[in-house]
């Protein structure tokens, strides 16, 4: 169950070229400025409850997926800012309404995290797991089964 492959789960097409927009994950910002397509899969959502990513979320802990940067294009990025959140980390998001919309690692570039609240498309993604819960909120209760992990 927990290592199983996420599906998007869409209409059954037929033709070709509408079976390669199926497979497309779309999203955006809250505004709607910001808007992107992902030409890839959602294969694993991390529940990060550590203290900058409940900054940057304003909640419990942020939703966290890990996509190829190729794979995924912005329209509207001219909205898009980047917070240089330490030497290496940088959190993106829109600067019109503030949504998050993904991290990324200046020395890792082929990789972003996307924020998952802001996809549209709908995902069925069975892996999940939480991550940094020694420094989850006092207020926080973790209800649910997925695996957790004190740090990373
Ligand atoms: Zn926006
Ligand atoms: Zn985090």
């Amino acid at each position: 169950m927990v290592n199983s492959r996420c599906i998007i789960a869409a209409p059954i097409k037929n033709t070709r070229e509408q079976k390669q927009e199926q497979n497309m994950i779309t999203g955006g910002c809250l505004c709607g400025r910001v808007k992107y397509v992902y030409d890839g899969d959602i294969n694993e959502i991390a529940m990060c409850h550590c203290s900058q990513c409940r900054k940057a979320q304003g909640g419990p802990f942020a939703t966290n997926s890990p996509i190829t940067s190729q794979k995924i294009e912005f329209s509207g990025q001219h909205f898009i800012r980047e917070y240089q959140s330490n030497d290496d980390k940088v959190r993106a998001f829109c600067s019109h309404c503030g949504s998050p919309l993904y991290s990324r690692l200046n020395s890792n570039p082929d990789i972003k995290r996307l924020r998952i609240g802001t996809v549209e498309s709908p995902i069925q993604c069975t892996k999940r797991y939480h991550i940094f819960t020694a420094s989850k909120a006092d207020w926080d209760t973790i209800s649910d089964d997925y695996p957790q992990h004190k740090e990373r």
